[in-house]
């Protein structure tokens, strides 16, 4: 599967401190065969009704399987990890979780159209978040890509407290007044807001 947020995936999650995706795929095609969105199959139905291009790209490549089960078969140990963080998930229901196979994935695992696959599939996994299948060769960046995020988080959170604390009259910059730390604060929620759903208040 790509992702959880594969599909819907707010942009200020794409490219907010992500690296340029390396060379990592083993090429087993198994999140080709697994993939899932935030959406129900029926939202995406009608997204694409409504002329929404990344609704109409998934589901131009992407075929959903009859039953939870029929995707277990293919891809079981998979079917199990996102059914368990979706089973930790209150933004999530898991009768609306529809799991999808992909048209143009070859008997090798290979993509079939691979110049011209979607923006989705070029720029999977999406983030250090992204549940991929156990055994996925960005297993290992997925989690570099989460430890640069918590780091900046923390750094911004760090650097807002020493403002904080050596503003003269606690509400603007220490260094630049016509800064108001309320601003700044802003600014670092922004920041965190989107990795909320990871834990991004706690870091
Ligand atoms: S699961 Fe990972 S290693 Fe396998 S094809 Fe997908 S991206 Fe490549
Ligand atoms: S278009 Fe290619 S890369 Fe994308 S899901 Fe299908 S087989 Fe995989």
């Amino acid at each position: 599967m790509y992702d959880l947020n594969y599909y819907g995936t707010e942009s200020v999650i794409k490219g907010e401190g992500q690296d340029p995706l390396p060379d990592l795929c083993h090429k087993c095609g198994r999140c080709c065969r697994s993939a899932t969105t935030y959406h129900s199959y029926k939202k995406l139905q009608e997204l694409v009704e409504q002329g929404d291009k990344e609704a109409q790209d998934f589901l131009e490549i992407f075929e959903p399987y009859e039953s939870i089960e029929a995707a277990r078969a293919v891809v079981p140990d998979q079917v199990e990890q996102v059914m368990a963080v979706v089973k930790d998930r209150d933004d999530m229901a898991e009768e609306e979780i529809t799991f999808y196979h992909c048209r143009y994935v070859t008997d090798e695992g290979l993509c079939g159209i691979y110049e011209r696959r979607p923006r989705c599939c070029k720029e999977a996994p999406a983030h250090g978040w992204s549940v991929m299948p156990p055994g996925c060769g960005f297993e290992g960046w997925q989690f570099e890509q989460r430890e640069k995020q918590k780091r900046m988080i923390r750094d911004l959170k760090t650097s807002t407290y020493i403002m904080e604390q050596m503003s003269p009259d606690g509400e603007s910059h220490p260094l630049r007044p016509e800064t108001k730390l309320e601003d700044l604060r802003a600014m670092v929620d922004e920041k965190i807001k989107p990795w909320k759903t990871f834990g991004s208040e706690f870091w």
